[in-house]
């Protein structure tokens, strides 16, 4: 089975990786392909470039075997669809082969406004996990959609190609990028909070910085 995890990963963070190690474990795969979106341009310009996202990333995942990055959003013009990533990997693996996408709650309560959201449980499985304080409004088509295709057994994904959801309960780390970036912006540290090779980099290139020169 191939499965993906994106996101903006502005930066990546412990969260991330426990998640992708926990969805390996119980799912049973490896690698989890960490996908790097093109930051929306709605988002403010605080955060780093594609490049330094990338390269964070790269220094994160350096040495483990379970996660690898997969740049092909990066690499494409315009904005980031996980229909068209979807679409472009069915191509690659072929009509029968498992593909699943992982998302968490935070992400999916918007699902029925990504675009071309319908097509999307006929080119993969989902696996959604649940994050505290980002419930999915129980009357809400994301909800419906979960209810009407979830499974518990994360076996029955192997199972066939595409069109089942997993309700997972994970324990999660309580980490976000947007406190990381509000915390380094402050002068403070995020020590703990990312890889030690990350916060390096993002020392040495200043990132996230109201103003790059201060001290730490
Ligand atoms: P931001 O605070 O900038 O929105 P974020 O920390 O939520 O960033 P994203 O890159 O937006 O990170 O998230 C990518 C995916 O990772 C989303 O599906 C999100 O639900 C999930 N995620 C983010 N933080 C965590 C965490 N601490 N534990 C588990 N999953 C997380």
């Amino acid at each position: 089975m191939h499965v993906i995890y994106g996101g903006t990963f502005d930066p990546i963070h412990h969260g991330h990786l426990r998640l992708a190690l926990e969805i390996s474990d119980r799912l049973e795969v490896v690698p989890i392909n960490l996908v790097p979106c093109h930051i929306p341009p709605h988002r403010g310009d605080t955060g780093a470039s594609a490049e330094q996202r990338l390269r964070l990333l790269e220094l994160a995942l350096a040495g483990e075997a379970q996660l690898r990055v997969d740049e092909r959003e990066l690499k494409r013009a315009g904005a980031s669809y996980t229909a068209d990533t979807l679409r472009q990997l069915r191509e690659e693996l072929g009509p029968e082969h498992p593909l699943t996408m992982v998302v968490g709650t935070d992400s999916f309560a918007s699902f029925d406004r990504w675009r071309e959201w319908q097509s999307i449980p006929e080119l993969a499985h989902i696996v959604v996990v649940r994050r505290p304080g980002a419930e999915l409004d129980p009357d809400g088509l994301p909800a419906a959609m979960l209810a009407e295709r979830r499974v518990s057994d994360p076996q029955a994904l192997h199972g066939q190609p595409c069109g089942l959801m997993l309700d997972l309960q994970l324990p999660l780390l309580e980490i976000s990028a947007t406190g990381i970036r509000e915390r380094i912006e402050a002068g403070r540290s995020p020590r703990y909070l990312v890889p030690d090779s990350v916060w390096q980099e993002i020392r040495r290139q200043g990132l996230y910085r109201a103003c790059p020169d201060g001290n730490f």
